[in-house]
């Protein structure tokens, strides 16, 4: 009997000292948090989906921030890896943030695909082509015909497919070429309906912007067509996304009148009086609609005439056929 005691307090002993050892090792090593991270939505897995609208669902626990939801129509033109690289590299500062890129073409090109993966960021890459006579031509004025119209009812479409009321989140339409601050973000993360905000460097004017009085929106500072119900740019609004899916009608109308886009969507969703005012009382510029000099290439064509071109391997568009993207420019 005291032999027996004596081993069990043996096996006792070994067994918890094996136990303490090894606790004592665990504690020196690095976690690996990754799986951790993307089932509370941190980190940045790649859209693992390059066949169709179907992006990552993650799911964003209560405590986590609403999630920007950011559609951007984009199209191929000689600068176009540059606007990509300065909007993603913008974007990246962003948390909780999730592109969603639609392509104004038939297919995906793989170009933007890559650049998107290596972007760093949450994405979903869609593309849907504006049909031939909707589309300006070379020489067109650019206000002739709306852009980035399907593209943006695409983003619109792919979120009511994969999205649900209850995810909290925002939906912003990124143009581009546009110019953003960090802060518009902040201002737009907690948007109850439709929040508002100026927009510099738009409609002829130094900026237009959202008339504010006692926290309420009363006007707006524009100076082309002020009887439209929503006289504000692309840039100068972000629409809840619970109130969008509440509302499956609301889209962009390709055929509106020119300049009544925006109103087009924001009619089926809020009254001016309910607009949400941001940056200071609409007092303060976080987004510029900027535009890009189209680059001159006519050197190049040149060169080439003389088969000293330079160097199709070296990656300046998102396009390997550029010389038909050089000749429609
Ligand atoms: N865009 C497009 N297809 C086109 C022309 C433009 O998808 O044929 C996109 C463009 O990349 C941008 C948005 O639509 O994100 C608005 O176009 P743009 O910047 O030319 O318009 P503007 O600055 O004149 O409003
Ligand atoms: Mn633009």
């Amino acid at each position: 009997m005291r032999l027996k005691l004596r081993n069990i307090f043996l096996v006792y002993f070994v067994v918890s000292s094996v136990g303490l050892l090894y606790a004592v090792l665990q504690l020196g090593q690095q976690c690996d948090c990754s799986h951790q991270m993307k089932s509370l939505g941190m980190g940045r897995p790649k859209e693992q989906n390059p066949g169709h609208a179907k992006g990552p669902r993650e799911k964003h626990v209560v405590d986590q921030l609403p999630v920007i939801y950011l559609v951007t129509p984009t199209y191929a033109r000689p600068h176009q890896r540059a606007e990509l690289i300065r909007m993603s590299q913008t974007l990246l500062l962003v948390p909780d943030l999730h592109w969603i890129l639609v392509e104004d073409s038939a297919e995906r090109s793989p170009l933007v695909a890559d650049l998107l993966a290596q972007s760093g960021l949450h994405y979903t890459h869609l593309n849907v082509l504006t049909p031939p006579p909707m589309k300006l031509k070379e020489g067109d004025p650019n206000w002739l015909k709306p852009r980035g119209v399907e593209q943006r009812n695409e983003g619109l479409r792919w979120l009511r497919v994969n999205q649900s009321p209850m995810d909290r989140g925002v939906v912003y339409f990124a143009d581009d070429d546009n110019t953003y601050s960090v802060n518009l973000f902040k201002e737009m993360r907690y948007t109850q309906k439709v929040s508002v905000w100026p927009v510099g460097l738009v409609g002829g004017l130094k900026y237009e912007r959202p008339l504010v009085d006692k926290g309420h929106v009363v006007g707006f500072h524009t100076a082309w067509k002020t009887h439209r119900p929503f006289p504000i740019d692309m840039a100068g609004f972000a629409v809840s996304l619970s109130l969008l899916l509440m509302h499956p009608e609301a889209r962009f109308d390709p055929n509106t009148e020119r300049g009544f886009l925006e109103s087009s969507l924001l009619t089926h969703l809020v009254s001016m009086e309910e607009l949400e005012p941001r940056a200071d009382n609409c007092t303060k510029i976080w987004v510029w609609h900027t535009r890009t000099e189209k680059p001159k290439l006519k050197q190049e064509e040149a060169l080439e005439k003389l088969g000293r071109g330079s160097d199709p391997n070296i990656l300046v568009y998102l396009s390997h056929d550029y010389q038909h993207i050089v000749k429609a420019f």
